[in-house]
């Protein structure tokens, strides 16, 4: 299997209240990696197990549901898709200053009574020397929205997962994947198969009583 660690990451989620999404684990021939909205799931046989540890909790030999129907999907197809949904522009400010004209940029005003001076601080500019003059606003780059919907073949998925079944792909080196659907519940379960017993679950709702 091709950038093994790399895909597991896309999958864990380390900071999640739950143990059991921290790290990928071995259980009934395959290896699991969820955080708990997305599951990777990985034909054992396909890569060492080195360092990954066997747990039989939680149990997961009923969370891929038997499928029907099948579709191809291109990773073409489901970028094309991504970059048509809802982003965010992701934006930093810069603000200029000009000189202090009340203190002249020394930040020090001088205060006078007669005979008796006495240097303060610039009321105008707090003594810094600078004013604000203006906050420009740049936009850095433009981000997916990760939870955005994005439509495919009948089901809806948030950006973010879609995102990480096109990592997914690239890190695999494959550009195609067969989406199937749960035989029961329909539109709810969907399965993104990458072949060579790899597969990936997404569900509508999480699944955290796995
Ligand atoms: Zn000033």
């Amino acid at each position: 299997m091709k950038n093994r660690d790399e895909i597991f990451k896309l999958y864990i989620d380390p900071d999640n209240f739950r143990e059991m999404f921290h790290t990928p684990f071995f259980q009934n021939g395959y290896i699991y990696a969820s955080n708990g909205s997305i599951a990777l799931r990985v034909c054992g046989n396909m890569l060492k197990k080195k360092n990954i540890l066997k747990s039989q909790k939680p149990d997961c030999s009923n969370l891929f549901p038997e499928t029907e129907k099948e579709k191809t999907v291109s990773v073409n197809q489901l970028n094309k898709l991504l970059w048509a949904a809802d982003m965010i522009e992701k934006t930093t400010k810069t603000a200029t200053y000009v000189k202090c004209k009340e203190c002249e940029g020394s930040g020090k005003v001088t205060w006078q009574y007669g005979d008796y001076t006495r240097d303060c601080e610039c009321p105008v500019c707090n003594g810094s020397g600078n004013i604000r003059k203006t906050e420009k606003v740049n936009i850095e780059k433009r981000i997916f929205n990760k939870d955005a919907i994005i439509k495919l073949e009948g089901s809806e998925f948030r950006a973010e997962h879609i995102q990480i079944i096109v990592k997914t792909m690239k890190l695999l080196e494959i550009t195609e994947a067969k989406m199937q659907w749960d035989k029961n519940t329909k539109s709810m379960k969907v399965v993104f198969d990458f072949g060579n017993g790899i597969a990936v679950l997404i569900a509508e709702t999480h699944f955290y009583q796995i």
